[in-house]
């Protein structure tokens, strides 16, 4: 065996030097385990295994060496090269876990929040209120009737014995959508001022016995304030039979608010005048807070009834006989008895709101709390 030649001893060529070899994986290694994350260790990759990094250049020598020292050589820098890239899988095994991990925390997803946190609005207090009026004379028996909110003058007040001077067709009280047209004052059109021409309307559409509840919006040109609103509500009753009388009015009149109010309310009537009921009464109720123990009882006042025991709650009576004629109703053998009151003022002393105008500004504060009511 020829001693080696000196001049291609691998240990004479500065990069095949054992301790640089070493030096070279060292480097690697300690770059890979300072890369902190995937993009760090792939910028080290090609700095220390890429084409250009020192061992790859180290590689290249061996071509240039004896043959005799090429596996030497050969087998330190392919065990340098192999402990790099096994390191290099490794950090890289390692470092995708804790990205995982971290997508994981960051992205995950927390089934357990809620998502449907959008306030919940409710029902509107008159929408409801009208309702459960109309419920108690559906479970009688009547049905629910409608009609248009723009309404001809004739249903609105000629069918219903308002006469053509009567206050309420002026224009100050009515919203005219259109005046009376023509030399003989044919009906104009209005924006009904009561449900009553539902009334009217039901009488015409059907034959006797007729037994309805209408409710709806109604309209009088009034300012808005804490009592008066241009629009508001009303809802009516109307009953047409053989043999009706002002007994059967009280009577239903008296279930109406036992229903609503409790079992021990009761009703009284007020002889009042109103053009399309003869006889006609003003309808108070007991006080449902005080039972009318409040009168001539300073030490219990009554906020509710003023300490006055009743309630005004609307206007009512027996069909006129004219109104039954104008709507094709045979007075001599039909009698009805019709009554109807306003939602809005049902809703103030009920709940105590004193403040009509709370109603219709929408605020979803005022509703909210009626929205629980069953
Ligand atoms: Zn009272």
């Amino acid at each position: 065996m020829s001693a080696p030649n000196k001049s291609y001893d691998p240990v004479e060529v500065e990069a095949l030097k054992p301790e640089e070899i070493e030096r070279m994986r060292d480097e690697a290694l300690a770059a890979f385990a300072a890369a902190g994350d995937l993009d760090a260790l792939q910028e080290a990759k090609v700095a220390h295994t890429g084409g250009t990094s020192p061992l790859a250049l180290a590689n290249r020598e061996i071509g240039a060496l004896p043959p005799h020292a090429k596996a030497e050589a050969g087998k330190r820098v392919g065990q340098a090269r192999g402990a790099v890239n096994k390191a290099f899988a490794a950090r890289q095994t390692e470092l995708e876990a804790e990205r995982d991990a971290r997508v994981l925390v960051e992205e995950a997803v927390d089934v357990t929040l809620p998502h449907d946190r959008v306030p919940a609005g409710a029902r509107h207090p008159l929408t409801t209120m009208m309702e459960r009026v109309a419920d108690v004379f559906v479970s009688m028996g009547y049905e629910v009737a409608e009609g248009p909110e723009v309404e001809a003058e004739w249903f609105n007040f000629d069918a219903l014995n308002f006469g053509p001077d009567h206050p309420a067709r002026q224009m100050q009280d009515t919203f005219f959508v259109e005046g009376p047209t023509g030399d003989h004052g044919e009906s104009g059109v209005v924006l009904r001022t009561h449900t009553s021409p539902v009334q009217a309307r039901a009488m015409l559409d059907r034959e006797p016995p007729v037994y309805i509840v209408c409710p709806g919006r109604v309209y009088r040109t009034d300012e808005l304030d804490a009592t008066h609103t241009p629009v508001f509500h009303q809802i009516e009753l109307l009953a047409i039979d053989e043999g009706l009388t002002m007994a059967d009015l009280k009577g239903t009149l008296d279930h109406m608010v036992q229903s609503l109010f409790g079992s021990d309310m009761k009703t009284r009537l007020r002889p009042n005048y109103f053009p399309f009921t003869e006889p006609s009464a003003e309808m108070d109720m007991l006080c449902y807070v005080c039972k009318g123990e409040s009168v001539g009882n300073p030490d219990r006042p009554c906020r509710t009834c003023s300490s006055e025991g009743w309630i005004e709650l609307g206007g009512c009576g027996m069909v006129n006989p004219r109104v039954l004629v104008a709507c094709g109703v045979d007075p001599q053998k039909y009698s009805g008895f019709a009554f109807g009151f306003g939602i809005e003022r049902m809703l103030m002393f009920r709940h105590n709101v004193e403040d009509m105008r709370d109603m219709v500004e929408g605020d979803v504060r005022f509703t909210r709390p009626f929205g629980m009511e069953i």
